[in-house]
């Protein structure tokens, strides 16, 4: 190799893979002066559960907040074709396998905060900097109590038991939250195991996959099916509901978390991130920061009825009901992602649908 080319090629190698293009929150302000004072989210959670939350935030930093919601899919297809000129700093999502997507097309950018890193547990964030988590949602056993006897329920696993058939309804395949399920499975049990579950529960099937987590539960009141899987926050949504329909149909469904004497029930999370070509990228870092302290803890977790990401948080009277704190599968958020791919496989192999 030419010595001059050799000696660009080492220098640009610097440049491109040192450690300058990792953002150091403790750096906040030697940058300010050039960062205007706002930050843009990408949201896939709705507005109204953020704002009390943001509004805070506003408060206390000074800093104006601008959001854009949509669908997760959506917002990362919007990064993408923005490219450069986008005027997205955070992306707020659901799901780790979204996020773990999103940092696989190159869309984060790697930060490194000492802060961040003590206020969000190792687990729930990954391991490079490139997201993090905010909330923790799980994904339950929901039965019928008039027509389940609590000691058949169990794990995840036994729902793959004869003693199921024609008794379960699920949502598709299609779906992130039950790639994530089958991801930790495949983590926990093997690929094998976890195809032969996939199989057993398919033969338990009720009725073909349709509709959403809600749609599941109706399903189970209605008497379609005796169990289903559902995050437990949309539970929460019923019971805190306006309409006596909803409250009606919080009734009669029950939350049973699986796996108690063992690993624990399967959790993901929502999270945030920094965008790569984010143009506020040190307010991006403050507002992440902020969403992880005890005081965003306690209203995020709330606002959607999900759990906080520490355990000393207070979470409301209606998450309590369910039972708190109970054991939590603490596989890292990042594994989920990692098995996306295989899960999906799996599931198109057994005919889920
Ligand atoms: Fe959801």
């Amino acid at each position: 190799m030419d010595k001059l080319f050799l000696n660009i090629f080492l220098l640009s190698s610097i440049i491109f893979t040192g450690s300058s293009d990792i953002l150091q929150a403790e750096s906040y302000t030697l940058h300010e002066s050039t960062e205007s004072k706002e930050v843009n989210i990408y949201s896939a959670r709705k507005a109204y559960l953020l704002k009390p939350i943001l509004k805070a935030f506003e408060k206390d930093t000074g800093i104006k907040v601008n959001i854009i919601s949509g669908k997760s899919k959506e917002l990362q297809k919007r990064i993408e074709r923005e490219g450069t000129n986008t005027r997205a700093d955070v992306l707020l999502t659901v799901d780790a396998g979204n996020l773990y997507i999103a940092k696989s097309k190159d869309l984060l950018k790697k930060i490194y905060s000492k802060k961040i890193n003590t206020l969000i547990p190792e687990y729930l964030r990954d391991q490079d900097g490139y997201w993090y988590g905010l909330s923790v949602r799980s994904r339950v056993i929901m039965y019928n109590p008039k027509k389940v006897n609590l000691s058949d329920l169990s794990t995840y696993e036994d729902m793959a038991n004869k003693k199921w058939k024609g008794r379960i309804c699920v949502r598709s395949s299609g779906n992130i939250y039950n790639q994530s399920l089958l991801a930790s499975l495949i983590y926990h049990l093997g690929e094998k195991k976890a195809k032969t579950w996939a199989k057993n529960i398919v033969h338990n099937f009720s009725r073909k996959p349709k509709g959403n987590d809600r749609t599941q539960m109706i399903s189970v009141i209605l008497g379609e099916c005796d169990i289903t899987l559902a995050n437990t926050y949309y539970l929460g949504k019923w019971m805190s509901s306006e309409k006596d329909k909803d409250r009606k149909y919080a009734k009669q469904i029950a939350v049973y978390f699986p796996n108690q004497s063992d690993r624990g029930a399967h959790i993901n999370i929502s999270g945030a991130a920094v965008v790569k070509y984010s143009k506020n990228s040190d307010n991006a870092i403050k507002l992440i920061t902020y969403l992880a302290g005890d005081k965003a803890q306690e209203l995020y977790a709330e606002a959607n009825h999900e759990y906080p990401i520490r355990e000393n948080i207070n979470v409301s009277n209606i998450v309590k009901s369910w039972g708190y704190p109970f054991k939590q599968d603490k596989l890292s958020a990042a594994q989920l992602g990692k098995n996306n791919r295989k899960a999906v496989e799996i599931f198109d192999k057994v005919n889920w649908q």
